[in-house]
């Protein structure tokens, strides 16, 4: 290149704070083949992107030099900025002197010294850019959801409404995830089913959507556009094609199991639907307690049922789909409380966990709707703790956000449905949302008693006559500073929502990240919440993090948006600075089949070549970082580009 125009952002006091602009402008309008050298308070902005493209034109430029923040957070921005005057997008260099610069070096003469040295190491890499060309693939404009609870119900049917066909897959025999456990929900106490189960049956007539329950993801292929999915149907037992939902076989089913749907609470059938709204309203044998697989005897469904729909010999079968984007909607797992020892869950009977409450309350549930324990009698008193498991650093850092709005809806429906004196063990309130304070005050009028301390000990060791068939929760007042012994019969405990216990696996077959906490790791917290690091899977719901209703369905909307942005288009554009392999110089190693994390090299057993798919590469250059041999060459960092930029740096 040899008319170079050098731009350099104040990025208002975050880079001028430390680095002299003027002095770095100065500097860097004298560098060989620097044709204009402006500074500007933020280069970003409309006037900052209008003054670049006005000197691209007016000078002539064939190279463009940026300085300004991280690449990561504005080249695409400049690239287009260039594209838009005429100038090959690949002609530009960010410098980043601003995380690399001014945030980390206090002094303004060492900080305003390294933001010219970088700068002149840019001016030697720029002479040495060449023009790439952006290639496009056919996009396959299908799109699947992965997990049915809300997040997934809803953003298939945005995607649906815009025309597009949606495969969503759940992994259970219904859609409804744990909203359809609940009775009512916080902070407006409308009745949870009344507004998910219309949803549910609008997923089950609407034509563009299939539906596939009790199925799983297990390998995904391919690139964003084109994903090519396995999807295993595991064996029913029922052949759905032929069964007409007359349920006449459940009636008749001498075998039972635990209802995971009533969290253990109750019974149902061997053969059975979760709950009387499920969707679809077909069957499922659940073959660990079904008689006649158990014993070799039995086969009373299949005797009463008129459609001959019972197929014990039904095996799982897996189905090839391939789609365009993906949505991964799978949810959140309730932690395990029982190796709190000190809570006594799973040793009382009078201890019960949130879900199972929850539970309770539902005029589906086991009691059908009445709150007594499992001795029969309506509790007198309850207690409900907070953060068991959440905001602890023995388990959980994170506050799962949702438990002290759904303790003061319990507390609510407690006071509702029974005459019982309710005490709430919080930490904080954290009522955060929309009406959620208004509620929290709603509750302090309603005679539920607050005490501000996390519970020690639930204990059945009592030391006076009034505590005698009483549990003991042990806990001090923050607020008094007093240790206080509740006599009790109830305990609720508000567990930590934890990421689902497989979800590592789930990422790994998805190639997406997981967090500290095993929730699935968005492709940046604050600018891309809802993409992931492949492209074109993205998250809605508590697979992401801890999350409410109303949070979840806005999340859901936002990634079907995201996903049309692909299923949308005819064909997508690659990014042309990927790598390539010199099949001469390949020794047939495959280090860069090996540390590729986007699986983009393969080999090719026939030729001893590694080969690379470059609609999966992401121009990161691992590989040809890694190739012993340099058979791997990556485009836009060439050996050449790379080496002058050291030079131009190490000249400084
Ligand atoms: P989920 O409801 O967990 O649904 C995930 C779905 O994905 C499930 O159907 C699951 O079977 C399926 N799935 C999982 N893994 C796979 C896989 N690998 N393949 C296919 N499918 C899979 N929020 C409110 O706003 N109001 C309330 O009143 C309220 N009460 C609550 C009470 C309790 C006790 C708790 C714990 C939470 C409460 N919440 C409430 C929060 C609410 O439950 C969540 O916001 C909501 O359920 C999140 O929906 P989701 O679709 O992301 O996840
Ligand atoms: Fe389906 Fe047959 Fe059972 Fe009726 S009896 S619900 S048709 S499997
Ligand atoms: Fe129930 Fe018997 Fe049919 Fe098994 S074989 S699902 S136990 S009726």
């Amino acid at each position: 290149m040899s008319r170079i125009g050098v731009f350099v952002c104040h990025c208002g006091m975050n880079i001028a704070k430390t680095v002299r602009i003027d002095d770095v402008v100065e500097f860097a309008g004298e560098l060989p083949g620097v044709v204009v050298a402006e500074g500007y308070k933020f280069m970003c902005s409309t006037p900052g992107q209008e003054l670049i493209q006005e000197k691209i034109k007016e000078c002539n430029l064939d190279g463009v030099i940026v300085a300004a923040c991280s690449p990561l957070m504005h080249e695409k921005t400049f690239r287009k900025v260039a594209e838009g005057a005429g100038l090959n997008q690949y002609l530009l260099t960010i410098v980043n002197i601003r995380e690399q610069c001014s945030w980390v070096i206090e002094d303004e003469d060492e900080a305003t010294s390294k933001a010219k040295a970088l700068i002149n190491g840019a001016v030697y890499r720029t002479h040495l850019l060449a023009p790439l060309e952006s290639r496009f693939i056919d996009v396959n404009p299908e799109a699947m959801v992965v997990g049915g609870g809300i997040a997934g119900i809803q953003a298939a049917l945005e995607l649906a409404a815009t025309g597009k066909k949606v495969y969503l897959v759940e992994k259970s025999p219904t859609i409804g995830g744990h909203m359809a456990q609940f009775d009512k929900t916080f902070p407006t106490l409308d009745c949870s089913a009344c507004i998910l189960t219309p949803k549910m049956d609008a997923v089950l007539q609407n034509p563009n959507i299939d539906l596939m329950t009790s199925c799983e993801v297990t390998e995904v292929k391919g690139f964003v556009g084109n994903f090519d999915v396995t999807v295993k149907q595991k064996a029913r037992y029922v052949d759905h094609d032929k069964c007409n939902g007359c349920l006449s076989c459940m009636e008749k089913c001498p075998g039972r199991g635990l209802s995971e749907f009533d969290e253990g609470l109750d019974k149902r059938k061997s053969i059975y639907i979760p709950f009387p709204q499920a969707v679809p309203q077909k069957p499922v044998i659940d073959r660990e307690t079904c008689i006649y697989f158990k014993k070799g005897k039995c086969r009373v469904c299949e005797q009463v049922c008129e459609q001959d729909a019972i197929d014990f010999e039904q095996e799982d079968t897996y189905r090839d789909i391939t789609v365009g984007a993906i949505i991964a909607a799978t949810g959140y797992g309730l932690m395990d409380t029982t190796p709190l020892v000190q809570y006594g869950y799973g040793k009382y009977p009078g201890v019960y966990n949130a879900l199972e409450v929850e539970r309770l309350f539902n005029s589906t549930g086991p009691t059908e709707g009445k709150v007594v324990m499992k001795d029969g009698k309506e509790p007198e008193s309850i207690a409900i703790l907070h953060c068991i498991g959440s905001r602890d650093t023995n388990y959980h850092e994170y506050c799962s956000r949702v438990c002290c709005m759904y303790a003061l809806k319990f507390a609510h429906l407690f006071k509702e449905k029974t005459s019982a004196d309710v005490y709430q063990l919080y930490i904080d309130m954290r009522c955060f949302g929309k009406g959620y304070e208004e509620f929290y005050n709603r509750l302090l009028e309603e005679n539920v008693k607050f005490v501000r301390g996390k519970a020690a000990r639930v204990t059945d060791v009592t030391v006076s006559p009034d505590e005698e068939g009483k549990l003991i929760v042990e806990v001090e007042d923050t607020l008094s500073s007093q240790f206080m012994r509740l006599p009790v019969d109830m305990v609720v405990l508000s567990p930590a929502m934890e990421a689902q216990a497989d979800a590592g696996e789930v990422a790994r077959t998805f190639n997406i990240g997981v967090d500290k906490d095993n929730f699935f790791r968005e492709k940046h917290p604050k600018l891309d919440p809802l993409s992931t690091t492949t492209d074109g899977v993205f998250l809605a719901g508590a697979c992401q993090g801890p999350k409410d209703i109303p949070d979840t369905v806005a999340q859901a909307i936002g990634a079907a948006a995201e996903a049309l942005t692909i299923v949308g288009k005819e064909q997508l554009e690659l990014e042309a600075a990927t790598v390539y392999v010199d099949p001469y110089v390949c020794c047939g190693c495959q280090n860069c089949v090996r540390v590729c994390t986007y699986s983009a090299p393969s080999f090719d057993v026939e030729k001893n070549v590694s080969e690379i798919n470059e609609a999966l590469c992401k121009g990161c250059g691992l590989c040809a970082a890694s190739c012993p041999t340099g058979a791997i060459i990556a485009r836009h960092f060439t050996n050449d580009q790379f080496i002058g930029e050291m030079e131009g740096l190490m000249e400084f």
